[in-house]
């Protein structure tokens, strides 16, 4: 009986198979043409041989999917290429910007990683840094963000408000940098959240409670719960960042009534450090309901390429302290350092309840030499002095005042 014709079912399937055989010949046929004509592409033209020569004539579709994929290889790789004008057109330009600065009505702020790039840790800096990391999407422990201090461009800026020539600032870090390095909180749009801020959203209006350690140890995406209570509805307090993903709708610190009604104010917007590739989505942020000629001028200072740059008045391909430095010079400022004595952050602190210590086992940010910190309960001050001789005082080793001392 086996040499009787087959019946129909086993039949197809011989046929599903020898199309499938055959499919994939095809596809391992057409993998070689691309591997073949990608190693012709790859010399130079006069040392290709005729036959070569012939491969790339009879190929040319695969010629020119290859080629296209090139285009698309190289237009990726100069977006995340840094760019660095040289000092001339650096100073050239922060020169148009001071004008453009000194004309502005309503100047605002918008600010992204790349201004806390340069805080005073090394750790920070370098291809492996905090920040590189965060920006390729890494996760990092975020208690060593604690242990940054605000930048020469935070400094500046906050310099730049008291000078009113800054009427807000927009960030999207939650390094609370901004709030320490002394700018008024009325001023400050933190959109995704400041890590050392928790909030009661039961009480109404919502209560705050400022700390001096990072709150999220516990928090995540669509998980905003910090373990602690409400010292006055013993609600569960919840952290204020914003996840990719979520949508932040706290009044503090995000305070996006603040930074709409800045963005709606603004003749001039300056962003700093920001790839843009978030906030471009905020449609509000950018006027986008006016026409083109009514928004406000654009100012970029970024040494990667953002999505605004065809948009820009001026893109400066700069660090942000070294254009900071240049613009603090056009306006005869002197600039202003960081000095802990003068952080409001630990003043703002709401102590921890006895019970609350342990709460948490993060790094303390430490009050400064001789100030005995009132608002700390005596679990931090122990903890904060715990620290003293660890990461954390090394860095601070490093500061102003202890140089002075040495010297
Ligand atoms: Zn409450």
């Amino acid at each position: 009986w086996r040499s009787k014709p087959e019946p129909t079912g086993v039949s197809s399937r011989a046929e599903r198979k020898a199309l499938e055989k055959a499919r994939i010949q095809q596809r391992e046929s057409e993998r070689e043409i691309f591997r073949l004509v990608g190693r012709v592409l790859k010399k130079p033209e006069a040392e290709r041989s005729k036959e070569e020569a012939a491969v790339l004539l009879r190929h040319r579709d695969t010629v020119d999917e290859l080629s296209k994929r090139q285009v698309r290889r190289n237009v990726l790789k100069r977006k995340q290429e840094e760019v660095f004008d040289d000092a001339d057109e650096l100073k050239n330009k922060v020169r148009q910007l001071a004008t453009a600065i000194k004309q502005a009505n309503h100047l605002v702020v918008y600010t992204g990683a790349g201004i806390s790039t340069a805080a005073s840790i090394p750790d920070y800096r370098g291809p492996n840094g905090v920040w590189t990391q965060l920006q390729k999407g890494h996760t990092v422990n975020s208690s060593d963000l604690s242990k940054a201090e605000p930048t020469l461009t935070h400094m500046c800026i906050k310099m730049l408000h008291k000078e009113k020539m800054v009427k807000h600032v927009v960030s999207q870090n939650c390094d609370g940098l901004h709030l320490r390095s002394g700018l008024p909180r009325s001023a400050l749009s933190e959109l995704h959240g400041n890590m050392f801020i928790e909030v009661c959203t039961s009480c109404s209006p919502l209560k705050e409670y400022i700390r001096l350690f990072d709150v999220t140890e516990r928090t995540s995406l669509h998980r905003h719960g910090t373990g602690r209570r409400c010292s006055h509805c013993s609600g569960e307090l919840r952290d204020t960042i914003v996840h990719f993903g979520e949508r932040g709708t706290l009044e503090q610190p995000l305070n996006w009534k603040g930074a709409a009604e800045a963005a709606r104010k603004a003749d001039v917007i300056l962003c700093l450090g920001s790839s843009l590739k978030v906030l471009k989505k905020y449609a509000c942020l950018w006027c986008m309901n006016r026409p083109a000629s009514k928004r406000p001028k654009l100012y970029i200072v970024n040494l990667q390429w953002t999505p605004k740059d065809d948009l820009a008045m001026l893109k400066i391909n700069g660090k942000c302290d070294d254009v900071m430095r240049l613009l603090m010079e056009e306006f005869n400022l002197q600039i202003p350092l960081y000095d802990r004595t003068e952080d409001p952050i630990f003043s703002l602190a709401t102590p921890l309840q006895a019970e609350e210590v342990n709460s948490h086992s993060r790094e303390v940010i430490a009050p400064p030499d001789g100030q005995n910190c009132s608002s700390n309960s005596e679990g931090q001050v122990k903890e904060a002095t715990a620290v003293q001789g660890g990461w954390f005082g090394r860095g601070y080793g490093k500061g102003r005042k202890a140089r002075k001392k040495s010297a």
